[in-house]
């Protein structure tokens, strides 16, 4: 690969600037010979009045950018490997899509600033390697100096290596912000368009179908021309969702559906007591994870560990290990209540406190409480047989 140093000025790089605000997208500069968004870089994100503003204050005052990469595709063209952050924002404030602060708070467009502080920022020189290369070898070592500014994520790496016909497609689907099925998705998968979030969900969904993980299935599709498979898996996995749980709850959004899916859809639920079980588990005070009523109501409420259910704290298993152990000793038998009733020697064994453990007495699975009356201390054995019947 062959690099050479080269310095621009921010009025050639933002000559011919374009923005597209649908698609959060910087598009071209240098008059149109350099491609600000290649496929394989990430959204812009830098619009938040911190950033943006930060590289504006820095042209101000002079302070170097940092170093900015160019891949030469043709003699006269251009895109950007490195630096499409930093370049979409001066193309924004330069034609007026944001503002900055000035010394006394003034809010100021690059319009209305002094005809001097204009020209600085225009006669700014931006450092800029342009690499040749083969396109492998550039994706390599893109990914070898992604460390300035907010690393790429995972699935923007993958999406850089696995750059084509099938990642176009999928971006334009699940990272458009403006998507109006974002808000839906939102309630079930974590995270956002712009980082690729959806898109890694939807991506993790399908291939975990098949056996797969993201990093195998993508270059097996590389060169697809649709996304039906991805596009249509994933919206039957939030159709189901939406089919069996006609609540909506904030615990629900991130859990891993896919999973969920593949081995619940072929069991069928009634909605409107899925809906009754629901709100029966998040008035119970004793089911500590929200998180785990899901998987319990498609499981068939059997498996109550996704639930966490609130254990005896220690005052009570003090309490109640007291008391038993006095009547044991009284008896002469064992203070576990199980050892006791054994035609064995154990049957007489006073068992330590931290050789022992608290249980409930009638499960909480069919009404019983985590309160002293319903707490009884058995030794660990039969406490772990107890639990395994
Ligand atoms: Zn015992």
């Amino acid at each position: 690969m062959d690099t050479t140093l080269q310095m621009y000025k921010v009025k050639d790089i933002v000559d011919g600037f374009v923005y597209n605000e649908f698609e959060g997208k910087g598009l071209f500069g240098l008059l149109g010979k350099l491609t600000i968004q290649p496929e394989y870089q990430r959204n812009y994100i830098y619009a938040d009045g911190k950033k943006d503003v930060a590289v504006i204050d820095s042209l101000l005052k002079g302070y170097p950018l940092g170093l900015i990469y160019f891949v030469d595709t043709s003699d006269d063209n251009f895109e950007i490997l490195d630096g499409q952050q930093r370049i979409t924002s001066i193309g924004r404030f330069t034609t007026g899509k944001f503002a900055i602060r000035d010394a006394n708070g003034r809010e100021q467009l690059f319009s209305s600033l002094p005809a001097d502080k204009q020209k600085k920022i225009m006669e700014s020189e931006l450092l800029v390697y342009h690499c040749r290369g083969e396109e492998s070898e550039i994706k390599e070592w893109f990914k070898t100096i992604n460390i300035a500014g907010i690393p790429l994520n995972e699935q923007e790496l993958l999406n850089s290596i696995f750059s084509g016909s099938f990642v176009t497609l999928a971006k334009a689907e699940f990272s458009n912000s403006g998507n109006s099925n974002v808000q839906k998705w939102s309630s079930y998968v974590s995270g956002s368009a712009k980082r690729q979030d959806f898109m890694a969900t939807a991506l993790r969904w399908v291939a975990a179908s098949h056996g797969l993980e993201i990093e195998e299935y993508m270059p097996m599709h590389r060169l697809d021309k649709d996304i039906n498979e991805l596009k249509t898996y994933f919206n039957t996995v939030l159709d189901w969702i939406s089919g069996v749980f006609r609540d909506v709850e904030k615990e629900m959004c991130g859990l891993d559906w896919g999973r969920l899916y593949e081995e619940y859809h072929t069991t069928s639920y009634d909605p409107s007591k899925v809906s009754a079980s629901l709100h029966k588990l998040y008035e119970d005070t004793y089911v500590k994870n929200r998180r785990g009523v899901f998987e319990y109501i498609l499981g068939g409420e059997t498996d109550t560990k996704l639930l966490d259910i609130r254990i005896f704290d220690d005052a009570t298993k003090q309490s109640v290990y007291n008391q038993q152990t006095a009547d044991a000793k009284d008896k002469g038998s064992s203070n576990c209540p199980y050892c006791a009733i054994a035609h064995d020697a154990a049957n007489s064994k006073i068992w330590d406190l931290k050789d022992m453990d608290a249980d409930h007495v009638t499960a909480w699975s069919k009404g019983g409480t985590t309160d002293i009356r319903n707490c009884q201390m058995l030794c660990k054995p039969h406490n772990k047989a107890k639990g395994n019947k």
